[in-house]
Protein backbone atom coordinates (compact mmCIF):
# COMPACT_ATOMS: atom_id res chain seq x y z
CA UNK A 1 0.00 0.00 0.00
CA UNK A 2 1.71 3.57 -0.94
CA UNK A 3 1.72 5.65 2.00
CA UNK A 4 -0.88 8.07 0.68
CA UNK A 5 -3.43 5.61 0.91
CA UNK A 6 -2.03 4.65 4.50
CA UNK A 7 -2.75 8.47 5.68
CA UNK A 8 -6.21 8.01 4.08
CA UNK A 9 -6.87 5.41 5.98
CA UNK A 10 -6.28 6.99 8.87
CA UNK A 11 -9.49 6.74 10.96
CA UNK A 12 -10.94 4.08 9.53
CA UNK A 13 -11.52 1.08 10.97
CA UNK A 14 -12.41 -1.24 7.51
CA UNK A 15 -11.43 -0.63 4.31
CA UNK A 16 -11.73 -2.64 0.82
CA UNK A 17 -8.22 -3.22 -0.64
CA UNK A 18 -8.45 -3.73 -4.76
CA UNK A 19 -5.97 -5.01 -5.98
CA UNK A 20 -4.73 -3.46 -9.03
CA UNK A 21 -2.74 -6.00 -10.50
CA UNK A 22 -5.50 -9.02 -10.13
CA UNK A 23 -7.87 -6.61 -11.77
CA UNK A 24 -5.85 -6.59 -15.41
CA UNK A 25 -5.02 -10.09 -14.80
CA UNK A 26 -8.70 -11.44 -14.54
CA UNK A 27 -9.13 -9.17 -18.13
CA UNK A 28 -6.35 -10.13 -19.89
CA UNK A 29 -6.83 -13.83 -18.77
CA UNK A 30 -10.55 -13.58 -20.27
CA UNK A 31 -9.20 -11.97 -23.52
CA UNK A 32 -6.77 -14.13 -24.09
CA UNK A 33 -8.99 -17.07 -23.91
CA UNK A 34 -12.52 -15.52 -25.23
CA UNK A 35 -10.52 -13.04 -27.93
CA UNK A 36 -13.83 -10.38 -28.22
CA UNK A 37 -13.74 -7.00 -27.27
CA UNK A 38 -14.94 -6.93 -23.61
CA UNK A 39 -17.42 -4.48 -22.07
CA UNK A 40 -16.93 -4.32 -18.80
CA UNK A 41 -19.45 -4.28 -16.39
CA UNK A 42 -18.98 -1.37 -13.50
CA UNK A 43 -22.95 -0.74 -11.99
CA UNK A 44 -23.24 -0.97 -8.65
CA UNK A 45 -20.03 0.89 -7.68
CA UNK A 46 -18.33 -1.62 -9.97
CA UNK A 47 -19.69 -4.81 -7.80
CA UNK A 48 -18.77 -2.76 -4.29
CA UNK A 49 -14.87 -2.11 -5.72
CA UNK A 50 -15.38 1.63 -6.36
CA UNK A 51 -16.58 2.70 -9.93
CA UNK A 52 -14.61 5.69 -10.27
CA UNK A 53 -11.34 4.17 -9.62
CA UNK A 54 -12.06 0.78 -10.93
CA UNK A 55 -13.34 2.24 -14.74
CA UNK A 56 -9.78 4.53 -14.35
CA UNK A 57 -7.92 1.17 -14.67
CA UNK A 58 -10.65 -0.86 -16.90
CA UNK A 59 -10.51 2.33 -19.08
CA UNK A 60 -6.72 2.26 -19.73
CA UNK A 61 -6.73 -1.42 -21.42
CA UNK A 62 -6.57 -2.21 -24.96
CA UNK A 63 -9.37 -4.68 -24.68
CA UNK A 64 -11.99 -2.97 -22.63
CA UNK A 65 -14.26 -1.09 -25.60
CA UNK A 66 -16.82 -0.02 -23.33
CA UNK A 67 -17.88 0.25 -19.33
CA UNK A 68 -21.20 -0.33 -18.66
CA UNK A 69 -23.95 0.59 -15.57
CA UNK A 70 -27.18 0.20 -14.90
CA UNK A 71 -28.44 3.41 -14.21
CA UNK A 72 -28.37 7.16 -16.10
CA UNK A 73 -26.98 8.58 -12.47
CA UNK A 74 -24.19 5.64 -12.53
CA UNK A 75 -22.91 6.65 -16.05
CA UNK A 76 -22.74 10.53 -14.73
CA UNK A 77 -20.88 9.53 -11.66
CA UNK A 78 -17.57 7.93 -14.11
CA UNK A 79 -18.16 11.55 -16.41
CA UNK A 80 -17.75 13.34 -13.49
CA UNK A 81 -14.72 11.26 -12.08
CA UNK A 82 -12.81 12.31 -15.49
CA UNK A 83 -14.04 8.74 -17.16
CA UNK A 84 -14.18 9.43 -20.68
CA UNK A 85 -14.59 5.41 -22.43
CA UNK A 86 -17.75 4.85 -24.18
CA UNK A 87 -20.61 4.43 -21.40
CA UNK A 88 -23.50 2.06 -22.04
CA UNK A 89 -26.67 2.31 -19.46
CA UNK A 90 -27.89 -1.16 -19.73
CA UNK A 91 -30.59 -0.15 -17.50
CA UNK A 92 -32.98 1.66 -20.41
CA UNK A 93 -33.66 5.17 -20.77
CA UNK A 94 -36.50 6.93 -19.22
CA UNK A 95 -38.05 9.75 -19.72
CA UNK A 96 -36.57 12.00 -16.93
CA UNK A 97 -33.26 11.34 -17.67
CA UNK A 98 -33.02 12.28 -21.34
CA UNK A 99 -31.02 15.20 -20.35
CA UNK A 100 -28.37 13.23 -18.94
CA UNK A 101 -27.83 10.96 -21.34
CA UNK A 102 -27.27 13.90 -23.71
CA UNK A 103 -25.16 16.33 -21.56
CA UNK A 104 -22.89 13.02 -20.12
CA UNK A 105 -22.69 11.38 -23.70
CA UNK A 106 -24.16 8.01 -22.38
CA UNK A 107 -25.56 5.15 -24.54
CA UNK A 108 -28.92 3.77 -23.69
CA UNK A 109 -29.80 0.23 -24.54
CA UNK A 110 -32.47 0.78 -25.96
CA UNK A 111 -35.63 -2.53 -25.15
CA UNK A 112 -39.07 -1.13 -26.26
CA UNK A 113 -40.86 1.37 -28.37
CA UNK A 114 -41.19 3.38 -26.01
CA UNK A 115 -37.40 3.80 -25.74
CA UNK A 116 -36.86 3.43 -29.05
CA UNK A 117 -38.97 6.84 -29.70
CA UNK A 118 -37.70 8.49 -26.60
CA UNK A 119 -34.32 8.10 -28.05
CA UNK A 120 -34.93 9.15 -31.23
CA UNK A 121 -36.92 12.43 -30.68
CA UNK A 122 -34.20 13.32 -28.45
CA UNK A 123 -31.56 13.12 -31.22
CA UNK A 124 -29.35 10.59 -28.54
CA UNK A 125 -26.87 9.46 -31.01
CA UNK A 126 -26.75 5.66 -30.66
CA UNK A 127 -28.14 3.17 -28.85
CA UNK A 128 -27.50 -0.50 -28.72
CA UNK A 129 -30.95 -2.73 -29.45
CA UNK A 130 -31.96 -5.46 -26.97
CA UNK A 131 -33.64 -8.58 -27.49
CA UNK A 132 -35.36 -10.96 -24.81
CA UNK A 133 -34.62 -14.73 -25.77
CA UNK A 134 -35.91 -15.67 -21.91
CA UNK A 135 -34.79 -13.43 -19.60
CA UNK A 136 -38.22 -12.17 -19.54
CA UNK A 137 -36.98 -8.17 -18.02
CA UNK A 138 -36.36 -5.99 -20.60
CA UNK A 139 -36.39 -6.33 -24.46
CA UNK A 140 -37.74 -6.48 -27.60
CA UNK A 141 -39.52 -9.60 -28.93
CA UNK A 142 -38.01 -11.27 -31.47
CA UNK A 143 -40.97 -10.46 -33.92
CA UNK A 144 -40.40 -6.81 -33.89
CA UNK A 145 -37.61 -6.20 -35.91
CA UNK A 146 -39.53 -5.26 -38.67
CA UNK A 147 -40.88 -2.39 -37.09
CA UNK A 148 -37.91 -1.63 -34.88
CA UNK A 149 -36.24 -0.67 -38.39
CA UNK A 150 -39.15 1.15 -39.98
CA UNK A 151 -39.21 3.71 -36.92
CA UNK A 152 -35.25 3.36 -36.29
CA UNK A 153 -34.34 3.69 -39.94
CA UNK A 154 -32.47 6.52 -40.92
CA UNK A 155 -33.25 8.38 -37.68
CA UNK A 156 -30.94 6.72 -34.91
CA UNK A 157 -27.36 4.63 -35.38
CA UNK A 158 -27.98 1.01 -34.32
CA UNK A 159 -24.14 0.77 -32.80
CA UNK A 160 -24.88 -2.62 -31.33
CA UNK A 161 -26.86 -5.84 -30.71
CA UNK A 162 -27.83 -7.65 -27.98
CA UNK A 163 -28.99 -10.08 -25.67
CA UNK A 164 -28.91 -11.56 -21.89
CA UNK A 165 -28.88 -15.46 -20.37
CA UNK A 166 -30.34 -15.98 -17.48
CA UNK A 167 -29.58 -19.45 -16.44
CA UNK A 168 -25.98 -19.51 -18.56
CA UNK A 169 -24.82 -21.23 -15.59
CA UNK A 170 -27.33 -24.03 -14.25
CA UNK A 171 -28.96 -24.64 -18.16
CA UNK A 172 -26.97 -25.40 -20.72
CA UNK A 173 -29.87 -26.78 -22.87
CA UNK A 174 -32.11 -23.32 -22.06
CA UNK A 175 -28.57 -20.97 -22.91
CA UNK A 176 -28.25 -23.07 -26.09
CA UNK A 177 -31.81 -21.95 -27.30
CA UNK A 178 -31.12 -18.61 -26.69
CA UNK A 179 -28.04 -18.47 -28.78
CA UNK A 180 -29.62 -19.83 -31.58
CA UNK A 181 -32.73 -17.42 -31.12
CA UNK A 182 -29.92 -14.61 -31.29
CA UNK A 183 -27.81 -15.75 -34.07
CA UNK A 184 -31.54 -15.54 -36.02
CA UNK A 185 -32.34 -12.04 -35.13
CA UNK A 186 -29.05 -10.84 -36.13
CA UNK A 187 -29.12 -12.72 -39.39
CA UNK A 188 -32.40 -11.23 -39.76
CA UNK A 189 -30.68 -7.76 -39.27
CA UNK A 190 -28.30 -8.20 -41.50
CA UNK A 191 -30.84 -8.95 -44.03
CA UNK A 192 -32.20 -5.24 -43.43
CA UNK A 193 -29.20 -4.05 -43.83
CA UNK A 194 -27.89 -3.22 -40.36
CA UNK A 195 -24.72 -4.76 -39.35
CA UNK A 196 -24.13 -2.99 -35.43
CA UNK A 197 -20.74 -2.67 -34.91
CA UNK A 198 -20.90 -4.55 -31.52
CA UNK A 199 -22.81 -7.77 -30.85
CA UNK A 200 -22.95 -9.26 -27.63
CA UNK A 201 -24.36 -11.26 -25.88
CA UNK A 202 -22.30 -13.34 -23.23
CA UNK A 203 -21.71 -12.55 -19.56
CA UNK A 204 -19.38 -14.00 -17.55
CA UNK A 205 -21.25 -17.35 -16.96
CA UNK A 206 -22.00 -17.49 -20.80
CA UNK A 207 -18.41 -17.11 -21.42
CA UNK A 208 -18.39 -20.68 -21.14
CA UNK A 209 -20.14 -21.10 -24.42
CA UNK A 210 -19.39 -20.44 -28.34
CA UNK A 211 -20.92 -18.05 -30.16
CA UNK A 212 -19.26 -17.62 -33.18
CA UNK A 213 -21.65 -14.67 -34.39
CA UNK A 214 -20.69 -12.49 -31.02
CA UNK A 215 -17.33 -10.20 -31.24
CA UNK A 216 -18.04 -8.52 -27.72
CA UNK A 217 -18.59 -10.18 -24.61
CA UNK A 218 -20.34 -8.18 -21.02
CA UNK A 219 -18.47 -9.36 -18.02
CA UNK A 220 -19.33 -8.66 -14.52
CA UNK A 221 -18.49 -11.14 -11.67
CA UNK A 222 -15.66 -12.75 -13.41
CA UNK A 223 -13.13 -9.71 -13.92
CA UNK A 224 -13.48 -9.46 -10.44
CA UNK A 225 -12.27 -12.78 -9.91
CA UNK A 226 -15.47 -14.44 -8.85
CA UNK A 227 -16.62 -18.21 -10.61
CA UNK A 228 -19.69 -17.53 -12.26
CA UNK A 229 -20.54 -20.87 -12.17
CA UNK A 230 -18.74 -24.48 -10.46
CA UNK A 231 -17.58 -25.20 -14.10
CA UNK A 232 -16.28 -21.61 -14.80
CA UNK A 233 -12.84 -22.79 -16.88
CA UNK A 234 -10.76 -19.33 -17.20
CA UNK A 235 -8.43 -18.97 -14.36
CA UNK A 236 -9.55 -15.42 -12.26
CA UNK A 237 -8.13 -14.36 -8.74
CA UNK A 238 -10.61 -12.41 -6.57
CA UNK A 239 -9.67 -8.88 -6.80
CA UNK A 240 -11.09 -7.22 -3.63
CA UNK A 241 -10.09 -7.46 0.53
CA UNK A 242 -12.29 -6.69 3.33
CA UNK A 243 -10.40 -5.49 6.57
CA UNK A 244 -11.23 -4.24 9.59
CA UNK A 245 -9.61 -3.18 12.86
CA UNK A 246 -9.97 -5.00 16.38
CA UNK A 247 -10.89 -2.56 18.98
CA UNK A 248 -11.31 -4.48 21.72
CA UNK A 249 -9.64 -7.81 23.35
CA UNK A 250 -11.03 -9.22 26.44
CA UNK A 251 -11.77 -12.66 28.61
CA UNK A 252 -14.78 -14.45 28.72
CA UNK A 253 -16.17 -16.59 31.52
CA UNK A 254 -17.73 -20.02 31.33
CA UNK A 255 -21.81 -19.25 31.35
CA UNK A 256 -21.40 -15.67 29.49
CA UNK A 257 -23.55 -14.74 27.01
CA UNK A 258 -22.04 -12.89 24.01
CA UNK A 259 -23.81 -10.25 22.14
CA UNK A 260 -27.52 -8.92 21.23
CA UNK A 261 -30.24 -11.92 22.03
CA UNK A 262 -27.46 -13.93 24.06
CA UNK A 263 -27.36 -16.67 20.92
CA UNK A 264 -24.21 -17.74 22.03
CA UNK A 265 -23.03 -19.11 25.49
CA UNK A 266 -19.42 -19.51 26.35
CA UNK A 267 -18.71 -22.97 27.17
CA UNK A 268 -15.51 -22.65 28.57
CA UNK A 269 -13.49 -19.48 29.69
CA UNK A 270 -12.36 -18.01 26.19
CA UNK A 271 -10.64 -15.21 24.72
CA UNK A 272 -12.72 -12.60 22.34
CA UNK A 273 -11.89 -9.64 20.20
CA UNK A 274 -14.83 -7.22 19.24
CA UNK A 275 -13.92 -6.36 15.28
CA UNK A 276 -15.08 -2.74 13.97
CA UNK A 277 -17.25 -4.61 11.37
CA UNK A 278 -20.81 -5.21 11.18
CA UNK A 279 -24.24 -5.35 9.01
CA UNK A 280 -23.97 -1.85 8.30
CA UNK A 281 -20.62 -2.33 6.70
CA UNK A 282 -22.28 -5.27 4.44
CA UNK A 283 -21.22 -8.32 6.56
CA UNK A 284 -24.55 -10.22 6.07
CA UNK A 285 -26.33 -10.74 9.87
CA UNK A 286 -26.75 -14.37 8.65
CA UNK A 287 -23.19 -14.71 9.39
CA UNK A 288 -23.75 -14.99 13.02
CA UNK A 289 -22.55 -18.10 14.84
CA UNK A 290 -21.83 -18.83 11.52
CA UNK A 291 -18.94 -16.95 9.42
CA UNK A 292 -15.12 -16.60 10.32
CA UNK A 293 -12.66 -14.16 9.87
CA UNK A 294 -9.01 -14.70 9.37
CA UNK A 295 -6.10 -13.28 11.74
CA UNK A 296 -2.35 -13.93 10.57
CA UNK A 297 -3.69 -16.98 8.65
CA UNK A 298 -5.97 -18.22 11.36
CA UNK A 299 -9.46 -18.39 11.08
CA UNK A 300 -11.26 -16.71 14.13
CA UNK A 301 -15.06 -17.63 14.62
CA UNK A 302 -17.96 -15.37 14.37
CA UNK A 303 -19.79 -15.87 17.83
CA UNK A 304 -23.22 -14.30 18.71
CA UNK A 305 -25.54 -11.76 16.63
CA UNK A 306 -23.49 -9.77 14.36
CA UNK A 307 -24.56 -6.02 15.25
CA UNK A 308 -24.84 -3.06 13.37
CA UNK A 309 -21.01 -2.00 13.65
CA UNK A 310 -19.16 -4.56 15.17
CA UNK A 311 -18.93 -8.32 15.19
CA UNK A 312 -17.34 -10.73 17.96
CA UNK A 313 -15.40 -13.47 17.64
CA UNK A 314 -13.33 -16.39 19.32
CA UNK A 315 -9.51 -15.91 19.99
CA UNK A 316 -8.99 -17.96 22.23
CA UNK A 317 -5.72 -18.99 22.20
CA UNK A 318 -4.08 -16.21 20.20
CA UNK A 319 -1.76 -14.54 22.14
CA UNK A 320 -0.68 -11.72 19.61
CA UNK A 321 -3.87 -10.30 19.07
CA UNK A 322 -4.24 -7.02 20.07
CA UNK A 323 -6.25 -3.56 19.36
CA UNK A 324 -6.08 -1.70 16.20
CA UNK A 325 -4.68 -5.00 14.69
CA UNK A 326 -6.40 -5.87 11.79
CA UNK A 327 -8.26 -8.66 10.69
CA UNK A 328 -9.33 -9.84 7.08
CA UNK A 329 -13.12 -9.87 6.69
CA UNK A 330 -13.70 -11.24 3.08
CA UNK A 331 -9.96 -12.06 0.87
CA UNK A 332 -6.80 -12.55 1.23
CA UNK A 333 -4.51 -12.81 4.18
CA UNK A 334 -0.90 -14.00 3.56
CA UNK A 335 -0.93 -17.58 2.28
CA UNK A 336 -5.19 -18.26 3.37
CA UNK A 337 -8.20 -16.76 1.29
CA UNK A 338 -12.18 -16.17 2.52
CA UNK A 339 -13.95 -16.08 -0.71
CA UNK A 340 -16.92 -14.32 -2.06
CA UNK A 341 -18.61 -17.54 -2.64
CA UNK A 342 -18.19 -18.80 0.49
CA UNK A 343 -19.44 -16.32 2.79
CA UNK A 344 -22.09 -16.55 0.10
CA UNK A 345 -22.85 -19.76 0.30
CA UNK A 346 -23.31 -19.81 4.37
CA UNK A 347 -25.80 -16.95 3.83
CA UNK A 348 -27.82 -18.83 0.87
CA UNK A 349 -27.23 -16.47 -1.82
CA UNK A 350 -25.01 -15.12 -4.42
CA UNK A 351 -21.30 -13.85 -4.38
CA UNK A 352 -22.99 -10.68 -6.10
CA UNK A 353 -25.07 -9.86 -3.71
CA UNK A 354 -22.12 -10.26 -0.56
CA UNK A 355 -19.95 -8.26 -3.03
CA UNK A 356 -21.93 -5.34 -3.93
CA UNK A 357 -23.68 -4.71 -0.33
CA UNK A 358 -20.23 -3.55 1.31
CA UNK A 359 -21.04 -0.62 2.12
CA UNK A 360 -19.87 3.08 1.75
CA UNK A 361 -18.56 3.38 5.25
CA UNK A 362 -16.33 0.74 4.14
CA UNK A 363 -12.65 2.92 2.43
CA UNK A 364 -11.85 2.04 -0.79
CA UNK A 365 -7.80 1.54 -1.65
CA UNK A 366 -6.17 0.65 -4.96
CA UNK A 367 -2.97 -1.29 -3.87
C1 LIG B 1 -24.88 -7.31 -14.73
C2 LIG B 1 -25.01 -7.66 -16.15
C3 LIG B 1 -23.99 -8.34 -16.83
C4 LIG B 1 -22.76 -8.89 -16.14
O1 LIG B 1 -23.04 -10.15 -15.58
P1 LIG B 1 -21.90 -11.01 -14.85
O2 LIG B 1 -22.60 -12.26 -14.49
O3 LIG B 1 -21.48 -10.23 -13.66
O4 LIG B 1 -20.79 -11.21 -15.81
C5 LIG B 1 -24.13 -8.53 -18.20
N1 LIG B 1 -25.23 -8.10 -18.85
C6 LIG B 1 -26.26 -7.48 -18.23
C7 LIG B 1 -27.44 -7.03 -19.00
C8 LIG B 1 -26.19 -7.25 -16.87
O5 LIG B 1 -27.21 -6.65 -16.24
Amino acid sequence: MKTEDKIHLKGFRSWAEVDKDRLVHNVKSIHSRVNKDIFAVVKADAYGHGAAEVSKILQGLKSVRYLCVATAEEGRELREAGINSDVLVLGGILPEEVDIFSSYNLVPVVSDFDQLRLAINNRIKKVHLKFDTGMHRLGFYPGQLDEIIKIASGRIHIEGIMSHFPSADTDPEYTQKQITAFGKIVKQAEKYGIKPRYIHLQNSAGLEYRCDFCNSVRIGISIYGEKPSKSFSIPVKTVMSVKAKVITVKQLKKGERVSYGGTFRAPADMKIAVVAFGYADGLPRALSNRGYFLFKDRKIRIIGNVTMDMTIVDVTGLEDIKPDDTVTVIGRDREKEIYFEEVASLCNTIPYEIMCRISKRVKRVIV
